[in-house]
C-alpha cells in the first residue's frame, strides 16, 4: 500500500501505509536531479574502442596451459580470441567466446573476473595488473551481437521437445545448445520478462542500455525455442505432467524463497527483502520512481547486499551501511565489490549480526550484537538509525514437488541428471558451484550436451 504526493520542493514523497491503515513512514523518491540519476547509473566500465582493445590485447602473453582458461568456468579459449583480436578478427573473437559461453556478453559485464579469470592471469601474478579479459570479451562481443545475422544455426530438426523451466542464465544457455542440436524447446518461466537475475537481480550500472532484454532476443534468433511466461512450478506446472508431455525437462528454477532475518521486528514496514528493491529498480521507468530511505541498513555480505547498498547510495540516501555477521574474508562479494562499495560511500561494518528491529510500525533503528568468526556473541551490542532495512542473507528453493534435494538443494551428477528419469537441473537451484551467471551458463550448456546424448543414444 503505497501512495505518492508531491511535496512543496521537488521531490516525490512516497508514504507505507500500514495494513492498520496507518501512515507510519516516509521514504523518498526522486531525490535527485534526473542529470546526477544519470551520471550514478551509468555504464560501470565504459567499453574500449578499438585502439584500445589492440592496446590491451598485445598484453596477452598468449600462454600455452593458460591459468585463465583453467579459472573461466565456461573454459573460453581466452589466449585464442585475445589473439583473434590483436589481428584485427573481432568477429571470430566473439564466436570463440560464444561457442563456449552463449551469455558471454552478460558475463563480460557481470562476472567478478578478479576472483577468476583475471586474478590468475600471469600478468596480474608478475605485475599486479593483469590482461583485461573482461573488457576485451565484452568488446568481442558486443562486435559480433551488432552484426545482422545470428552466427549459430540449427542442426536438422529432431521432432525431440524439451521443456525448460526458468528462463534466467542456465535455462536459456541449454536451451540455446539444445536448440543448435535440432531439439524443439519450450521455456517456461514465472515472471513477465526472461533473463532471470539478468533481467530482474544485478545492479544497472553492470547492465546499461536494456543489455539482459537485447541479449535475450539475440539468442532466441537461432529459432526453436518457445518463450511462455508467467508460468510457474507448482502453481501453473508439475513435475510429473511435464515428463509426460516431453522427452525431457530442465529445471533452472533458480531459488525464489529468502531465508528469514532470526531478528524481532522483522515485519516492520521499511523492511524488505534486497532481491525485491534491486527487482523493483531494475524495472522502474525511471529511477526517480524508486522510494529510498535516509539511512540505509543492507544485511549481507554477498554480491546482492552490495548491489543493493550501492544502489542505495546512488539513489540518494544520506547514510548506508552493509552489516555482515562475519570478517571481510569471508564475505562472498569480491575485495573489488566491497571496494567498489566503499569508493561509493557504503560503511561496511562486520562481525556483527542483528538483533532487534525497532520503531512505531516503521522502522526506526536495528540494533546489532558483535559476533566472532564462529558466530558466538560478544556480548557487545550497537544501535543504528534506519528507515529502510534491506535483507541479503540468502535465498532458499522455495518450491515443492522436485527432485531429491541434498542441502537445500537439487541434488545432481555433473552433467545435471537428477534424482527423476529425464529430468535434469542446473543454475543456482542445485548445489553444484558458485551462484554466479558464468557458472549457471556452464551448466546449462553442460546439461543440454548430456541431455542431447542421451536423446540419441
Ligand atoms: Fe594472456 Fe594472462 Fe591468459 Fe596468459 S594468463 S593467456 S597473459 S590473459
Amino acid at each position: 500500500f503505497i501512495r505518492g504526493k508531491v511535496s512543496s520542493i521537488t521531490a516525490v514523497r512516497w508514504e507505507i501505509q500500514m495494513a492498520s491503515g496507518e501512515l507510519v513512514q516516509g521514504l523518498v523518491a526522486g531525490r535527485l536531479s534526473s542529470e546526477a540519476y544519470d551520471e550514478n547509473f551509468s555504464d560501470l566500465h565504459a567499453p574500449l574502442d578499438a585502439h584500445e582493445a589492440l592496446v590491451a590485447a598485445d598484453r596477452c602473453y598468449f600462454c600455452y596451459d593458460a591459468p585463465c582458461v583453467t579459472a573461466c568456468p565456461t573454459d573460453i579459449d581466452i589466449p585464442l580470441f585475445i589473439r583473434q583480436i590483436a589481428t584485427g578478427t573481432a568477429d571470430a573473437a566473439g564466436m570463440t567466446i560464444f561457442s563456449q559461453n552463449i551469455m558471454g556478453g552478460m558475463c563480460a559485464r557481470v562476472c567478478p573476473t578478479e576472483t577468476l579469470c583475471e586474478e590468475t592471469c600471469v600478468r596480474e601474478v608478475a605485475e599486479g595488473k593483469p590482461v583485461q579479459i573482461g573488457q576485451l570479451q565484452r568488446f568481442a562481443t558486443d562486435h559480433l551481437m551488432a552484426q545482422s545475422v545470428h552466427p549459430f544455426s540449427r542442426a536438422a530438426e529432431t521432432g525431440r521437445r524439451i521443456a525448460v523451466v526458468g528462463a534466467g542464465p542456465a535455462g536459456l544457455a541449454c536451451a540455446h545448445r539444445l536448440a543448435m542440436h535440432g531439439h524443439s524447446v519450450v521455456v517456461y518461466d514465472a515472471n513477465a520478462k526472461a533473463g532471470g537475475l539478468n533481467e530482474y537481480g544485478i545492479a544497472s550500472y553492470k547492465t546499461v542500455d536494456s543489455f539482459a532484454k537485447r541479449e535475450v532476443a539475440w539468442l532466441l534468433e537461432i529459432g526453436g525455442i518457445t518463450i511462455e511466461h508467467d508460468k510457474k512450478l507448482g502453481r501453473d506446472l508439475n513435475l510429473t505432467d511435464l515428463t509426460e508431455r516431453f522427452d525431457a525437462v530442465f529445471l533452472a528454477i533458480g531459488l525464489a524463497g529468502v531465508n528469514a532475518l532470526g531478528a524481532s521486528g522483522q515485519g516492520k514496514a521499511g523492511v524488505r527483502d534486497a532481491v525485491d528493491f534491486i527487482a523493483e529498480l531494475r524495472q522502474a521507468e525511471t529511477y526517480s520512481q524508486v522510494p529510498i530511505g535516509r539511512d540505509v541498513v543492507v544485511i549481507g555480505g554477498g554480491m546482492t547486499a552490495v548491489d543493493a547498498a550501492v544502489q542505495a547510495k546512488l539513489l540518494g540516501a544520506l547514510n548506508v551501511t552493509l552489516v555482515y555477521r562475519r570478517s571481510r574474508d569471508r564475505m562472498n562479494a569480491s575485495r573489488f565489490e566491497q571496494d567498489l562499495a566503499a569508493a561509493k560511500g557504503v560503511r561496511i561494518i562486520t562481525n556483527a549480526a542483528p538483533v532487534e528491529i525497532s520503531g512505531n510500525g516503521a522502522v526506526e533503528a536495528i540494533s546489532f550484537e558483535y559476533m566472532d568468526d564462529d558466530l558466538n556473541p560478544m556480548g557487545e551490542v550497537f544501535t543504528l538509525s534506519a528507515d529502510q532495512v534491506l535483507t541479503a542473507i540468502g535465498q532458499t528453493l522455495g518450491a515443492t514437488e522436485l527432485p531429491s534435494i541434498t542441502r537445500g538443494r537439487i541434488a545432481v551428477s555433473p552433467d545435471g541428471r537428477t534424482s527423476v528419469a529425464n529430468v535434469w537441473a542446473g543454475g543456482d537451484c542445485t548445489g553444484l558451484g558458485d551462484d554466479l551467471t558464468v557458472t549457471a551458463v556452464a551448466q546449462g550448456r553442460d546439461a543440454a550436451e548430456d541431455i542431447h546424448r542421451a536423446l540419441s543414444a
